[in-house]
């Protein structure tokens, strides 16, 4: 059986904080104070009762990891942490979504805290050999002026590869905020040349994706799951080539499917349209990127032949040079099975 580390993959779908080692969160927490619930070490997000869990107690936990990263320092490890973590796990390219102003009490600009994280992005690629470019995110229940700021903060950092900013992202809970209100932080964004990644079709139906295709003409969306009821909509993405980045254990921890299996996966197989796989916040969902695999595998039942498939989607996908995609890509085709 193919050991699925070895597959080169491209990791598009991961949060900062959200990628925190377990370890680390322990660390960080005793040694600034801050209260950590037990039962966000004793039970994966998905054993709490579907009732208790659901996007604001993710909200909650994702919050609390976010202000352990204190200083510049702790700052740093989580990427560095996060390259050793995707080395590990077969990825040859990361791009990381982070939100700056989740992180201003560190005492920096939207500005300084995205200089921080190309530098260590820069400085982690070079000493893992895993490819990290970063994701310029907002959030939905932020100001469109706060996402302005970052997305013009962000275009000082334009560019494909290691260190670079890449894409601009619209994140948190899909319910919130108002999607046209955005438009024009993603205007700013791709003038520069940033690709659009906003979430949609996670926690909301089509209706909401194809109101974030007109308002903010996204390059790939994060999720998409949901498109897997509209025909029409999956031909747009098949035909215009916007992958999705598919998080199939964090949809199960979330309750957007009831089940693995349930995960659209062979739908979007058949479907003609690119996606990847990918941990989200392993943090709180406990699955990794080479998790993912394990699981389609496992779970879901896919060959080797449509797991390597998938890591060619996500290399495909993936927003890294042309000959960086095409090494990566000889490499895959090289693998016997
Ligand atoms: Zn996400």
């Amino acid at each position: 059986m193919l050991d699925l580390k070895t597959i080169p993959k491209a990791h598009l779908h991961l949060h900062f904080a959200g990628s925190m080692q377990e370890k680390t969160l322990k660390e960080l927490s005793y040694k600034y104070g801050v209260k950590v619930p037990d039962s966000f070490y004793n039970k994966p997000f998905d054993s709490i009762p579907a009732t208790k869990r659901g996007w604001h107690l993710f909200q909650e936990l994702y919050d609390i990891a976010s202000s352990c990263i204190q200083t510049e320092d702790d700052f740093r490890r989580i990427i560095i942490e996060e390259g050793l973590q995707d080395k590990n796990d077969g990825a040859k390219r990361l791009e990381m979504q982070i939100n700056p102003t989740d992180y201003l009490h560190i005492g920096k600009t939207i500005q300084g805290v995205l200089d921080l994280a190309c530098d260590q992005a820069k400085i982690t690629s070079r000493e893992t050999g895993v490819e990290i470019a970063v994701i310029a995110a907002t959030s939905r229940t932020a100001s469109p002026k706060i996402a302005e700021d970052i997305a013009k903060a962000a275009i000082n950092y334009a560019g494909d590869g290691a260190g670079e900013i890449v894409a601009f992202g619209l994140s948190n809970d899909e319910l919130a905020g108002k999607t046209e209100s955005f438009a024009n932080a993603f205007k700013i964004a791709k003038s520069a040349g940033l690709k659009s990644v906003p979430h949609g079709g996670e926690l909301l139906g089509h209706e909401h994706i194809w109101q974030i295709v007109r308002a903010l003409k996204p390059d790939r969306i994060g999720h998409g799951v949901r498109a897997t009821t509209d025909h029409f909509i999956l031909q747009k993405f098949a035909m215009e080539k916007i992958a999705l980045e598919v998080c199939p254990t964090s949809n199960v921890a979330l309750g957007v499917f009831k089940s693995q299996l349930d995960v659209p996966i062979r739908e979007l197989l058949g479907s003609g349209v690119k996606f990847s796989i990918n941990a989200d916040d392993p943090l709180l969902f406990k699955y990794r990127l080479l998790d993912q695999y394990k699981i389609l595998r496992e779970k879901n039942g896919l060959f080797d032949r449509e797991l390597i498939r998938i890591a060619k989607m996500s290399i495909k996908s993936s927003f890294a040079s042309s000959s960086q995609k095409r090494k990566w890509y000889e490499e895959l085709e090289a693998i016997k099975y």
